[in-house]
């Protein structure tokens, strides 16, 4: 497991490995209207826009992904 204690060890790089592992560049879904017109901001807690004009939902990555109810001590173990 050295090689978990090196990617989870920081969290920026956990955060990192969520965005590579879960979706794309290409491919982040808004997950309220489901948009892929996804743009990207300097805000830490919502680093992500929706470009849908009617929508404009801010974001994260972990919102509705399957990371979010799991804690990366257990991964770890
Ligand atoms: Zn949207």
């Amino acid at each position: 497991m050295a090689q978990a204690h090196a990617v989870f060890g920081d969290p920026r790089l956990a955060s990192l490995w969520l965005e590579k592992s879960i979706w794309n560049d290409d491919r982040i879904i808004c997950p309220k209207c489901g948009g892929d017109r996804i743009k990207r901001t300097n805000e830490r807690k919502s680093p992500y826009r929706c470009r849908v004009t009617k929508c404009r939902h801010r974001f994260s990555l972990k919102i509705g992904s399957p990371m979010e109810a799991q804690t990366f001590p257990s991964i770890i173990g």
